[in-house]
C-alpha cells in the first residue's frame, strides 16, 4: 500500500508564507470590490428631501379652521408615496412624517449630510386680502418685495421660537429686508435647476391639477439658503381664501396637488439625465 503524503508536505515554507499572502490579498480584495458596490449603488439613487413646513409648537399659518402643519403633511406624504412607488430609483428623505417639530437648522443640515439631490419644502399660505388664492413656488432669492416679503417674514419666523435663535442663525436676520443680499457662489449654481424644477411644479398645478397658479418667485427663505442643493419652497394655497381652505382639506384636491409635485419632480429628474 503506499502511503498517502499530505499534500502539504510538497509545499516548503515559502511557498505556504506566499499561498496565505496570497489568500490574505484575495480577501482583502474581494472585500474592498464588495465595500465599493454598495456605495455605487446607493449613489445612483436620486434622493429627495420632502419636507412638510412646521409642526408640533410650530403649527404655521392657519385659515378659520385648518392648521397649515396638518394640511403640508397630508400633501408631503402623498408626494413621498408616489415617488416610492412609481420611482425606482428614487429615494425619499422626509424631515418629518408627523407632527413634529425640528429646527429649520436640523432640516437643512438632514438635507445636506444626506448629500441630497432636491429639497423640497412643502407649505400653506396666508395673506390679509381673503379673496387671494393660487399655488406659489420660491426659489432662494432677493428680490423681497410686497407679498413675497410676507411670505419670508412669516416661513423664516420659526426660526423666532428659538430661544437662542441670535446665536444658531447668526447672519440670518428674518425681519429684515437687507437679509441675504449677498449670494454664495454654490447658491447661485444651484438656482438655474431651482427653477426649472419650480417651474414645472407650478405648471402641473395649473395644467394637470387645475389650480390657479400665482408662478415662481424668489424670496430669501432661509431654509432654501442654507441647502446645499437645488430646493424651492412650495405653498399650495391659501388658508385665508374660503374656497381654498376647503378645497385645501378635501382628500381629492390634495392627491391633485401631490400628483402635481410629484410629476414637477419626476420631469426635471428626466430633464436632468437628458442633459448627461
Ligand atoms: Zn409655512
Amino acid at each position: 500500500m503506499r502511503k498517502v503524503i499530505p499534500i502539504t508536505e510538497f509545499i516548503s515554507t515559502e511557498v505556504k508564507n506566499n499561498l496565505a499572502l496570497y489568500l490574505l490579498l484575495s480577501f482583502v480584495v474581494i472585500s474592498l470590490t464588495s465595500f465599493q458596490t454598495v456605495p455605487t449603488e446607493k449613489a445612483k439613487k436620486f434622493k429627495v428631501v420632502i419636507d412638510p413646513g412646521h409642526g408640533g409648537k410650530d403649527p404655521g399659518t392657519h385659515g378659520a379652521y385648518t392648521k397649515e402643519k396638518d394640511i403640508v403633511l397630508k400633501v408631503s406624504l402623498k408626494v413621498g408615496g408616489y415617488l416610492e412607488e412609481l420611482l425606482d430609483d428614487v429615494e425619499v428623505i422626509y424631515t418629518r412624517k408627523t407632527d413634529t417639530y425640528s429646527h429649520p437648522k436640523v432640516r437643512a443640515t438632514m438635507a445636506n449630510d444626506a448629500e441630497a439631490d432636491l429639497y423640497v419644502s412643502i407649505h400653506a399660505n396666508a395673506v390679509g386680502n381673503a379673496a387671494i388664492r393660487g399655488t406659489e413656488t420660491y426659489v432662494m432669492g432677493t428680490k423681497n418685495e410686497g407679498r413675497n416679503f410676507e411670505v419670508a417674514k412669516r416661513e423664516n419666523s420659526v426660526i423666532l421660537l428659538e430661544d437662542n435663535y441670535k446665536e444658531a442663525y447668526q447672519d440670518f436676520d428674518p425681519t429684515s429686508p437687507e437679509v441675504n443680499i449677498m449670494f454664495s457662489i454654490m447658491q447661485e449654481a444651484y438656482q438655474e435647476n431651482s427653477i426649472i424644477l419650480a417651474t414645472n411644479i407650478e405648471s402641473q398645478f395649473s395644467k394637470r391639477a387645475g389650480r390657479k397658479s400665482l408662478g415662481v418667485k424668489q424670496s430669501s427663505l432661509w431654509v432654501l439658503w442654507n441647502t446645499a442643493m437645488p430646493s424651492v419652497l412650495v405653498e399650495l394655497g391659501y388658508l385665508t381664501n374660503a374656497k381654498e381652505e376647503k378645497e385645501l382639506n378635501d382628500p381629492k384636491v390634495q392627491d391633485y396637488l401631490a400628483s402635481a409635485i410629484f410629476r414637477g419632480i419626476r420631469d426635471y429628474k428626466k430633464y436632468l439625465e437628458s442633459t448627461k
